[in-house]
């Protein structure tokens, strides 16, 4: 499998779906940054969420970045899935971190969910406290609250691959099988880690459910993609003081700054950083 979206609906239910499976764009960001184990497993989850809520969006939405801040080990956590489905994400933490669950890591937590274009003014954020043990136990919490959507989601990270699987209620659509969301969420979280990261889509969804006719759209490739530039990094030097950044520029001689997500770095010498606010 390789790095792709798959969205699905239920021919005879109202439900519908979407599969994340990441493999070498998973292993392309884990080797962006050594990370603990708890901390890797927890951006791997982070980051399929964000692909698979962003598979709910109309198709020009914008990105959607899922935002976990808390005062435990892990103070910062950021995963965003672009317009056009490019991945980024990036985490703040304090050593030792324990191989722990959710509310450990992150302490008293809470995670944000924004959604929609960076200029858009029908950009919307969501907040759901996470007092679940899982991620996907508060994203399926933040979908029902905020959004009436009743949702199963199942989120894997490992060393080699990450993948996800989101089943949603179609709320305008008519139901005629009373059973049909209770099934299907039942069948569909009896998926193994290794089912939903090595099965090509069209198998997994008939060995999951094998007496549902399901409908499978064309895979979406996903891939890494970090919107850092010296524009945007200069911009924000713009937004602080001169003597912010004359202080930076006689302690270090010049102005380094490094992109948390990609690793990028741009340099700027004191001539350039003046030339700002000249
Ligand atoms: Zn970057």
């Amino acid at each position: 499998m390789s790095d792709l979206l798959h969205v699905f609906v239920f021919e005879r239910i109202a439900v519908r779906g979407a599969l994340v499976q990441l493999d070498a764009t998973w292993r392309h960001i884990r080797n962006l940054h050594a990370h603990p184990p708890a901390v890797e497993r927890l951006l791997g989850e982070c980051i399929v969420a964000s692909a698979l809520l962003a598979s709910t969006l109309k198709r020009g939405s914008g990105s959607v970045i899922l935002q976990m801040q808390g005062d435990g080990p892990v103070s910062l956590l950021v995963a965003e899935c672009s317009g056009d489905f490019g991945l980024r994400c990036t985490a703040r933490y304090a050593q030792p971190i324990p191989d722990a669950p959710l509310a450990r890591l992150l302490g008293n937590g809470r995670c944000a969910i924004t959604v929609g274009a960076v200029t858009s003014t029908r950009r919307y954020q969501g907040v759901v406290p996470l007092e679940d043990a899982t991620l996907a136990g508060a994203l399926q919490t933040y979908m029902a609250r905020s959004e009436q959507l009743e949702s199963r989601i199942l989120l894997f990270a490992a060393a080699d691959a990450a993948s996800g699987l989101l089943l949603q209620r179609i709320p305008e659509r008519h139901e005629t099988d009373a059973d049909g969301w209770n099934r299907v969420t039942h069948l569909g979280s009896t998926a193994r880690a290794d089912e939903l990261s090595m099965l090509a889509a069209p198998m997994l969804l008939r060995r999951l459910f094998p007496e549902d006719d399901v409908r499978l759209f064309g895979g979406r490739p996903l891939r890494f993609e970090c919107s850092c530039s010296r524009d945007r990094v200069l911009g924000m030097l713009k937004s602080l003081r001169r003597e912010e950044v004359e202080a930076i520029l006689a302690e270090q001689g010049q102005v380094e700054v490094t992109c948390e997500f990609c690793g990028q770095r741009y340099v700027f010498p004191p001539d350039r950083c003046r030339e700002i606010f000249s």
